[in-house]
Order: C-alpha cells, then sequence, then structure tokens
C-alpha cells in the first residue's frame, strides 16, 4: 500500500486513526508492516503490500 493510504485507511470499528509500524518498504510503498489502532489498540496487518482491515472476527472466519 502507499504511505500516502495513511490518510485514508481508518480502524474498521471505531474509524479512528492507525498508526503505521513498517517492517519493509519501498520507496512510499509499504510491503510489510503493522497497523494499530489509536483507540482500541487493535492491530491490523500489512501483508505483500495489502492492509488487511478486516475486524478480528471476520478475519477468523475467513481463515476457517
Ligand atoms: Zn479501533
Amino acid at each position: 500500500m502507499k504511505e500516502s493510504l495513511m490518510d485514508v485507511v481508518c480502524c474498521p470499528l471505531d474509524k479512528a486513526d492507525l498508526d503505521l509500524d513498517v517492517d519493509e518498504r519501498d520507496d512510499d510503498e509499504i510491503l510489510a508492516g503493522t497497523l494499530t489502532c489509536t483507540e482500541c489498540g487493535e492491530t491490523y496487518p500489512i501483508e505483500d503490500g495489502i492492509p488487511n482491515l478486516l475486524p478480528p472476527d471476520m478475519r477468523d472466519e475467513a481463515a476457517a
């Protein structure tokens, strides 16, 4: 995901801002990292450049 997307993305649970923790980047492209909600503290992984902003409940269902 582009780092500029940080202006757009928000927590799906409470629409709060997210903190970005970058593990791997290519210029302004975030390839891997973690988004952490500043409000509820929920974390959302970024894998292969794609942020997984599904709420934890739905994430578990998708995996099952
Ligand atoms: Zn939140």
